[in-house]
């Protein structure tokens, strides 16, 4: 008999149960009991929503109030000790300052969990962190699905990704691999509390195997499984997933664990390396990082051979963990049938599984009805005229082979756009929003609902944006925008006016704690129906004699922040975003908008995990982006903007965007980006971000300075512009203007010095 298993389920509930409690919480309107109570429940609803899907086990320990990270810190007591908790009793409410921060002690940092959109809380290791098992989080779990009769298998992330993610901090210089020895007693002290408790198989996750690892922490993952299977008297599944696990075959079918888990969707080639295997061999075979239905005879095609040489040692599962697909498809109403029939979120997927263990366990004839609906879906999709549009490839394949070239190189470029701009030397700008106040979201969400008219709608939008292009004027700002009151999202709001853009009602998945975001989905080829910014632009043009920037997102972030098709290359949706955001920028430049910003946030975040694969990425990522000033005019000037990352290690490839001119965070890391200027000679203009637009704080003059005396120190004078870090969406109106107006001045004061 074939064994399906889950690897992890949404944490937050079919309808951000999760979320919505604990914010309450927070704001003490619920008692830590009724929030208790809301996750028990939600963890029932997980375990039977697999066990009805047919699962042989059903995940227990990846429920989390915040974080899996944050969880596995307390079990091994590994919690920061600057906020001075006991992680052997730790409460729920000082849990939640860990991630959150108190009055004394910042939060612990957060970042991406590998390529995905999901963030876990840095581990803080010291030379000298202690460490101290505590089960609790995960046997209380295994219990509870037990009491429901449901047999159960822990899941944990396992000691040497658990390093591996963690950062050394302190004075003293260390390694936190040297830390293992004093780990690895621990995890067979949690891992044994679960044998205690009645766990026959624990899932492991070591997903750090699928990046690039140096050969001592390859050497690592030897000697902490070498150990863990001599203590733990349990059947270990070392989970791997996010891509091939294929180079270190040897070493992971020679450890003593009971079996393995490899994602056969992100890595399919390699079950080579894998199909001899003597143990536990669990293929994942279903996509957990994606929303599309599986072509379920094809995944038969691949598993029926590999059941014939592994027999009852095959083991089913999605990829990876279900927390990066939303909960259900069936609540989405709203979605046409022809592409709700394509789909499949975390419900769907474990019937998928379902479907395919009976295949497996009983032949295809058993589940004949399910396997015909799974080919006639896949069959229409890749058929469908929705999906693949003509002339979309057709102008894809027409382009000149310099269509990704401007026509001169920037040298000239900027000379034609100084001779019009006629800016200072340090020309000052924003980013693109401004305060989203109470009053244009009521507006965008009465005209969504119905309530206010076309007409209202865009008349309150107007006066918006008179008002932001008003403050700019007074603040004597030399490039503004119009402030993008319009848009709720930047990727959003640009797919809802793109053709080949489907939207959920309920597609939420999980971002980091409470917060969920719900990526549009590229569901076929991206046109423009029509222009979609030309209008807001032009009207705050008519407002004012200086030249407005537009502002769009670029074609890098549109695809980063969505589900994407997978019936055809990334490289080619980014191409056709590309191309369709070409249109806007030539009919923005037609209406005379010259100043053009394409937001590129997401380009670094869409780097591979593995450092071979950057370079193929970066050519196709910047190249779509160039496709989106085909044509244009030497005299219209590019602007992009890039924030939320480090961007030192891929300076050449920003330098290969061939903006004109580029405004990048920076002010939160005091400037540490411009040390790689150093070296690397970034050739066209830039705007190192003089303020941190993430707090309410207003800088002062002398902070500012500070950072732009910095930045004058590598970046000739006549090169640099002076701007925020970000957008201001998120700020009231108050900081805005005083924190803008100290930008101004400083901008001033040391141009008058330049000038002298
Ligand atoms: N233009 C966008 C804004 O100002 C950029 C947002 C971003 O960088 N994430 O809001
Ligand atoms: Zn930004």
């Amino acid at each position: 008999m074939t064994t399906f298993h889950v690897l992890g389920f949404p944490r937050v509930g079919p309808n951000r149960e999760l979320k919505f409690s604990q914010e309450r919480y927070w704001r003490g309107e619920v008692t830590e009991a009724e929030l208790l109570d809301v996750a028990k429940s939600l963890r029932e609803t997980n375990w039977k929503n697999q066990a009805a899907a047919n699962a042989d086990y059903v995940a227990v320990g990846d429920f989390t109030f915040y974080d899996h990270i944050l969880d596995l810190q307390v079990a091994t007591g590994a919690i920061p000790a600057r906020f001075g908790f006991d992680s052997q009793n730790l409460t729920l409410a000082q849990y939640f300052q860990l991630a959150r921060g108190n009055k004394d002690q910042f939060a612990i940092e957060m970042t991406k969990w590998f390529d995905t959109n999901y963030h876990y809380l840095v581990p803080e290791f010291h030379k000298n962190t202690v460490f101290k098992a505590n089960a609790k989080h995960y046997v209380q779990q295994l219990q509870e699905a037990q009491a429901l009769g449901l047999k159960a298998k822990p899941t944990i992330v396992g000691p040497v990704s658990f390093l591996y993610l963690g950062k050394e901090k302190g004075q003293e210089a260390f390694n936190r691999l040297d830390l293992l020895p004093k780990l690895l007693p621990v995890y067979v002290e949690i891992l044994n509390e679960l044998v205690k408790a009645g766990a026959e198989w624990i899932q492991i996750d070591e997903p750090a195997l699928a990046v690039d690892l140096s050969q001592e922490w390859v050497d690592a993952v030897k000697a902490s499984y070498e150990t863990l299977s001599k203590a733990v008297n349990a059947k270990l599944l070392l989970a791997t997933y996010f891509g091939s696990v294929a180079d270190h075959a040897d070493l992971l079918k020679a450890l003593p664990v009971a079996g393995l888990h490899i994602d056969l969707v992100r890595a399919p080639e390699q079950l080579a390396a894998f199909e001899n295997y003597d143990k536990v061999l669990s293929a994942g075979v279903i996509d957990g990082r994606n929303i599309w239905c599986a072509n379920l005879n094809k995944v038969l095609d691949t598993l029926e051979p590999l059941k014939a040489k592994l027999g009852d040692r095959l083991w089913i599962a999605p990829s990876c963990s279900l927390l990066h697909t939303p909960y259900d498809l069936s609540v989405e109403k709203e979605l046409d049938a022809e592409l709700a029939s394509w789909l499949a979120f975390t419900l769907q997927k474990v019937q998928e599984l379902n479907v395919l263990k009976t295949a497996l366990n009983e032949g295809r004839p058993a589940v004949a009805t399910e396997l015909k609906a799974s080919a006639d879906a896949a069959q229409a999709r890749a058929s469908s005229a929705r999906i693949h549009r003509a002339e979309v490839a057709k102008r894809l394949a027409e382009l000149p082979a310099n269509a990704d070239q401007r026509q001169s190189p920037f040298e000239k470029r900027i000379e034609a756009q100084q001779a019009w701009l006629n800016l200072p030397l340090l020309p000052t700008t924003t980013i693109g929003s401004f305060p989203q106040t109470l009053e244009i979201r009521q507006a965008r969400a009465a005209f969504k609902k119905g309530a206010l008219s076309l007409e209202d709608y865009t008349a309150a939008m107007k006066k918006e944006i008179a008002h932001v292009v008003k403050v700019q004027e007074e603040l004597d700002i030399d490039i503004p925008v119009h402030g993008e009151a319009e848009r709720n999202d930047m990727v959003e709001y640009f797919g809802e006016l793109l053709d080949g853009y489907a939207f959920t009602k309920f597609g939420w998945v999980q971002s980091y704690g409470s917060r969920c975001v719900k990526p549009p989905i590229i569901y076929g080829d991206v046109v423009r129906p029509e222009p979609m910014t030309v209008s807001w632009s032009s009207y705050a043009q008519t407002l004012t004699k200086r030249p407005m920037k537009g502002m769009l997102t670029g074609p890098v972030t549109m695809l980063q922040w969505s589900f994407v098709r997978n019936d055809i290359p990334r490289s080619e949706v980014c191409k056709q975003i590309g191309l369709a955001l070409n249109d806007e920028v030539r009919d923005l430049e037609k209406a005379g908008i010259k100043v053009i910003q394409i937001d590129e946030p997401a380009i670094r975040e869409g780097l591979p995990l593995r450092r071979a694969d950057w370079d193929n990425y970066l050519a196709w990522a910047t190249e779509a982006f160039r496709l989106t000033s085909y044509g244009i005019e030497d005299s219209t000037q590019i602007h992009t903007h890039m924030c939320y990352s480090e961007f030192n290690d891929i300076l050449p490839a920003i330098a290969a965007m061939d903006a004109d001119v580029i405004t990048i965070e920076t002010s939160r890391s005091d400037m540490e980006l411009l040390d790689a200027f150093v070296k690397f000679k970034y050739p066209n203009d830039i705007g190192p971000g003089v303020y941190d637009i993430h707090s309410p704080r207003v800088p002062t003059e002398a902070e500012i300075e500070h950072l732009l005396r910095k930045a004058l120190e590598v970046i000739p004078a006549k090169r640099l512009w002076v701007n925020p870090d970000c957008g201001l969406k998120t700020r009231a109106w108050p900081e805005t203007t005083a924190a803008l107006k100290v930008m101004v001045d400083v901008a001033k004061k040391l141009r008058a010095e330049l000038n002298a």
